[in-house]
């Protein structure tokens, strides 16, 4: 992310990286409101109390956010987390299992008849097929983030995340794609995925990409 963030020549560039898992969080503490964006790739622990309530209070007076990919499907306890990322999947439970996220916690985003639309009747939690290519529809082509970007156009080898859940509050949907049923019938439901999003939260702004799954 650095790499490509700095090719961009737009950016200037820190990272930090919270303690390894099972370590002491406390002295994870990064000064958000020095920066324009906060880009987020993790699916660590919690973040301490402090820290959550200092990137809330970043996010809710004009902070950035850019979720990669299973950042979404970080702190699912974490209610204002929840809100700023819109729709996620999985996460961990507290006995360390995964699949925090179920049908309760609220609906999935569907695209249908050109427009978006909340889904809390679909059974299912969050799921993906395995790796593959798959196109993608452009659903907002005035959005500055598409711009550059046809109406259609390939995804290289990713994951197509399904059935994310949650608040799905003020969030707009950018790009979406739709799993092959004949080729991924447990992860195709015959719906339009949300792959891109812009989510507003307080004056803050959120991009929300479920691509990125590298490794
Ligand atoms: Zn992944």
């Amino acid at each position: 992310m650095q790499t490509y963030l700095e090719q961009a020549k737009m950016f200037t560039v820190d990272v930090v990286t919270t303690p390894p898992a099972g370590a002491d969080m406390a002295s994870f503490a990064p000064k958000f409101s020095d920066y324009a964006a906060v880009v987020i790739v993790s699916e660590g622990a919690e973040w301490p109390a402090p820290t959550r309530a200092a990137f809330v209070d970043y996010m809710k007076n004009s902070g950035g956010l850019v979720a990669v990919h299973d950042t979404n499907n970080a702190f699912p306890y974490w209610p204002e987390w929840n809100e700023m990322i819109g729709v996620s999947g999985w996460g961990f439970k507290a006995d360390g299992n995964i699949g925090a996220r179920d049908k309760t916690w609220g609906p999935m985003i569907r695209w249908r008849d050109d427009q978006m639309v909340l889904d809390s009747t679909t059974p299912g939690n969050a799921t993906h097929p395995p790796r593959h290519d798959f196109l993608v529809t452009t659903r907002t082509p005035d959005n500055p983030i598409m711009r550059g970007l046809p109406a259609t156009w390939l995804k290289a080898s990713d994951e197509i995340y399904g059935r994310l859940r949650g608040p799905a509050k003020n969030v707009t949907v950018l790009a979406t794609t739709k799993p092959d049923r004949a080729k991924y019938p447990p992860h195709a439901n015959g719906e339009n995925e949300p792959m891109l999003m812009t989510i507003s939260y307080g004056t803050g702004r959120i991009f929300h990409t479920t691509f990125g799954h590298v490794n």
